[in-house]
């Protein structure tokens, strides 16, 4: 495997005009093969420029060709086969079986939009005739149609270095809409970037695709700052922490020319447990646990708040959850400061009056065993800190006395990408109660089941209100997902022969 380090500017590999550095294997904590160069600031501004020079022609080639140019992005990619998901592993420290599957869903995600670009639907088409005769006033002929917003600064998630990175979901979803993407690789894996964006350029070559419709720049946060301050990017898509989501949406809207950055940020996933879900608590907390664990938990939809009713079954459901929590291996995170952010959430939750940990929880490099701490209702609803996310395996859960209670401490959460309900057919009159609370806080609600792993279908919503995402009223998994790039442009009583080809 031949990695160049280098920018992909108007299709060509360019040395990077920026520092050196080196992608770092999180388990041994040993510099892997290949020197990374970060994108000068020229190189950026170039990248964005060429986006722009190309978005008109892009937008102008027929939808066949585009759904063609998603199918074979998809076919590079499987191509790639092991080099790729050994690489994956190296850089993350993530199972082969985690990195196989990931690769998969990122090309089925790709096939999917080639399937969203053929159908047509997504270009919402409609119109009102014409009625010349309407009293008091004629009616004009409208007609609807959504256009590509056009370039799209998307920045690689550290966790999914597939499936939300090079060409992940926010790729997949903007290209499918007609916009050039401008990729901000995530430093954590650039080597895995490199062949995800060898893999798009040469399907662009194959497709037909004008030059500039893709680019992969390096960096860290001052390339990320100067992709979202240039005028020619007209949207952003971005997962990652609420500190760096928030930076990235005061800077598009401080912007002469705001820009909607569509952020997913962060998100602990409530999760309640009803009584009448208790009858097997060892059997819901095996389940607790592996969910909480998978991949050292570095997943944005991670249970990472669980509500536990108060008394023996209860107890035991807790009992039951440390005793297979503490049979977890410890398990290398993503990188070393993800790791060491962990342990200092999980450090500041038990410093808290009325917390008790209920695990040791350790670190040792960049490699952690989960932690899991406990406390009442009262105290989850006085501490803030309590509600913030702590990426990593770790758990809190909050004992409650009643429903009634429990009901208004959920009205006061922040708004999450999932809220589950763990009940019997018994606990249904208290569920309907919690599922409005619940609406009204999350994205997706679940009964039964735990929130990990999201389907990437046309009726998955991962979104959520505020902090979860920037953008509540939309969705980063999904067919639907392309709509974050599109905006309805209306032709009013255009003749047939000058209207664009979608709407004749
Ligand atoms: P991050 O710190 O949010 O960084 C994501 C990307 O944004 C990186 O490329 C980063 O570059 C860049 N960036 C950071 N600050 C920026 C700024 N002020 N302006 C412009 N760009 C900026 O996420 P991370 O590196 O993946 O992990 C750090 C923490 O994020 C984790 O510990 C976890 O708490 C959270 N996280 C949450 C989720 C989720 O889905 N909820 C997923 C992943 C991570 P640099 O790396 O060079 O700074």
């Amino acid at each position: 495997m031949n990695l160049t380090g280098a920018t992909l500017l108007r299709g060509r590999w360019t040395p990077g005009t920026g520092p050196a550095f080196h992608a770092v294997d999180p388990a041994t904590g040993a510099a892997l093969p290949g020197a990374f160069h970060d994108s000068g600031p020229e190189q950026v501004e170039d990248a964005c420029l060429a986006a722009s020079q190309a978005a008109p022609a892009y937008r102008a080639l027929p939808r066949e060709v585009r759904a063609q140019f998603l199918e074979a992005v998809a076919d590079e990619i499987d191509a790639l086969g092991d080099s790729l998901t050994e690489r994956v592993v190296a850089e993350t420290a993530l199972s082969p079986a985690r990195a196989t599957g990931e690769r998969g869903r990122t090309i089925g995600q790709l096939r999917l939009f080639a399937g969203v670009v053929r159908d047509g639907d997504f270009l919402g088409r409609r119109h009102d005739p014409a009625l010349p005769d309407r009293a008091p006033l004629p009616r004009s002929d409208l007609r609807l149609v959504h256009v590509p917003v056009g370039p799209v600064a998307v920045f690689g998630a550290s966790n999914f270095p597939l499936a939300f990175s090079v060409a992940g979901g926010d790729t997949a979803s903007a290209l499918a809409a007609g916009c050039p993407v401008i990729v901000k690789a995530h430093p954590a894996h650039p080597g895995v970037s490199e062949l995800v964006a060898g893999a798009v350029q040469r399907a662009a070559e194959k497709s037909g695709v004008p030059e500039g419709v893709f680019a992969l720049v390096h960096g860290g946060a001052e390339v990320g700052q100067a992709l979202v301050a240039d005028p020619r990017v007209r949207a952003v898509g971005f997962t990652g922490s609420r500190r760096a989501g928030l930076a990235l949406v005061h800077a598009a809207q401080g912007r002469d020319v705001p820009v909607p950055v569509y952020a997913e940020m962060s998100s602990v996933n409530p999760v309640v447990i009803l009584p009448g879900a208790l009858e097997t608590p060892s059997q819901l907390a095996a389940e607790y646990a592996e969910s909480l664990t998978k991949d050292a938990g570095q997943y944005c939809t991670n249970p990472g708040l669980v509500f536990v009713p108060e008394g023996a079954a209860g107890d035991q459901f807790v009992t039951s959850s440390v005793r297979a929590l503490s049979e977890v291996p410890p398990q290398a995170m993503l990188t070393t400061a993800i790791a060491e952010a962990c342990a200092v959430g999980v450090d500041a939750w038990r410093e808290i009056d009325g917390v008790e940990a209920l695990t040791t929880g350790s670190l040792t490099g960049a490699s952690a065993t989960p932690s899991l701490v406990s406390t009442d209702l009262e105290v989850f609803r006085r501490e803030a800190d309590l509600s913030a996310e702590v990426f990593g395996p770790a758990g809190l859960v909050v004992r409650y006395p009643s429903v009634d209670v429990l009901l208004e401490a959920l009205a006061e959460i922040e708004g999450q990408l999932t809220a589950t309900v763990h009940g019997a057919e018994s606990d249904h009159d208290t569920a309907r109660l919690l599922l409005d609370v619940l609406e009204d806080r999350a994205g997706r609600l679940l009964w039964g089941g735990w929130p990990t792993g999201v389907e990437v279908a046309s009726a998955m919503v991962h979104g959520g209100p505020w902090p979860a995402t920037s953008a509540p009223a939309t969705t980063s998994v999904g067919t639907l997902a392309i709509a974050r790039f599109l905006r309805p442009v209306s032709y009013q009583n255009v003749p047939e022969e000058l209207l664009p080809v979608e709407l004749r």
